[in-house]
């Protein structure tokens, strides 16, 4: 989120809270909007999920609120009312910032001007990030909801950016007179450098801010909640657009997930696989066979005579995404007991003496 987006984006009106709504009305707000504009269940609606996902994101977060809140309010009063010294003159902004609105002008406030200088929080695309996360086989076959923990450069929250103290400004450079660059005469030429009591930035930092020492950058851990969508596989590498780095716009998140191994379950592509022991007279006699899927249990019909190592596909019982739904592939294995009752070998060494006479069977 830049802070253009905090200055032209009003995130109470997205979630339908007045301004001085409690964190519950706030959760309570966005998870309706959220369940009712759901990209799943409400296809073509996604700009205003996407909204309504940002407004959450700054508001559900007492740290980001807090700064929304104030960007706004320096905002309703027209333009940018700190820096009461001039060092900020307003007219002399908009004519820096060339027309460009609102970025170029936050933009050029919230970090050094001129290039050289760090610009954590500006018009620029915020960078991407790469996380991880691991799921179980059977969170990633329904999608489900992580919280993920990301560090990323954003504005100093104690200088609000600017790399001074809290109470103090940035100051016009002296040598320079903000321009950044000094003309030098060598000989018969004449030519600008950069400033070296700035360092080009155009501007000093008397007081430098104690938190960021100066730089106006810090270093924020946050956590985010994200869904991941049901049916991903191990090692997908999902992309949660505009979940990355603040900027204009944001970067994108890039989460890979690792999923891990079912004790039963199996995955082929949108096929699930699992491999179900049977015992010989069944698959010999033919009869029916419970075969463990998702949710619970379905009960399979293998004819007389079915080989071991067959494969049987129970329709749509498969991995379930937005590309559709997958088969459970159920591959039938003779069981051989360890262990036999007197009645189950009297009952196989009677079928052991019949097969010789089996065997004289022409097949
Ligand atoms: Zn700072
Ligand atoms: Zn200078």
């Amino acid at each position: 989120m830049s802070v253009r987006d905090y200055a032209e984006k009003d995130y109470y009106a997205a979630l339908g809270v007045p301004k001085d709504a409690p964190a519950t009305d706030i959760k309570k707000a966005y998870r309706k909007l959220a369940a009712e504009l759901h990209p799943d269940r409400n296809p073509g609606g996604e700009d205003r999920f996407k909204e309504v996902s940002e407004a959450y994101d700054v508001l559900s977060d007492a740290a980001k609120r807090k700064d929304y809140d104030e960007t706004r309010e320096l905002y309703a009063g027209g333009g940018p009312r700190f820096a009461p010294g001039g060092d900020f003159d307003v007219n002399d902004l908009f004519g820096r910032a060339g027309g460009g609105g609102f970025s170029d002008l936050f933009g050029g406030m919230f970090g050094g001007q001129r290039g050289g200088a760090r610009r954590p929080q500006g018009p620029r695309r915020g960078s991407d990030l790469e996380t991880s996360t691991t799921l179980s086989f059977l969170d990633a076959l329904a999608g489900s909801t992580v919280s993920l923990r990301l560090s990323s450069e954003g504005a100093c929250d104690t200088c609000r950016g600017t790399g001074a103290a809290p109470g103090t400004s940035p100051k016009t450079c002296g040598v320079c007179h903000g321009q950044g660059l000094v003309n030098r005469n060598q000989g018969a030429f004449a030519f600008a450098e950069p400033c070296t009591a700035c360092r080009g930035t155009g501007r000093v930092i008397e007081t430098p801010c104690p938190t960021c020492h100066g730089t106006g950058a810090q270093t924020k851990d946050r956590t985010i909640t994200v869904r991941i969508p049901a049916g991903v596989s191990d090692g997908q590498r999902i992309r949660l657009a505009g979940k990355g780095s603040a900027g204009n716009p944001p970067g994108d998140l890039f989460v890979r997930v690792t999923v891990l191994p079912h004790p039963v379950l199996g995955r082929k592509g949108d096929n699930l696989t699992v491999r179900v022991p049977v015992g010989f007279d069944r698959l010999a006699l033919g009869g029916t066979v419970a075969v463990p899927t998702v949710d619970g249990h379905v009960t399979l019909r293998v004819p007389p005579g079915t080989p071991s190592g067959k494969t049987f596909r129970v329709k749509g019982k498969g991995v379930m995404s937005k590309k559709g739904t997958g088969d459970l592939l159920a591959t039938v294995e003779v069981q051989v007991p360890t262990e036999l009752s007197d009645a189950e070998r009297q009952a196989l060494e009677a079928y052991a003496a019949a097969g010789a006479a089996r065997e004289e069977v022409p097949s």
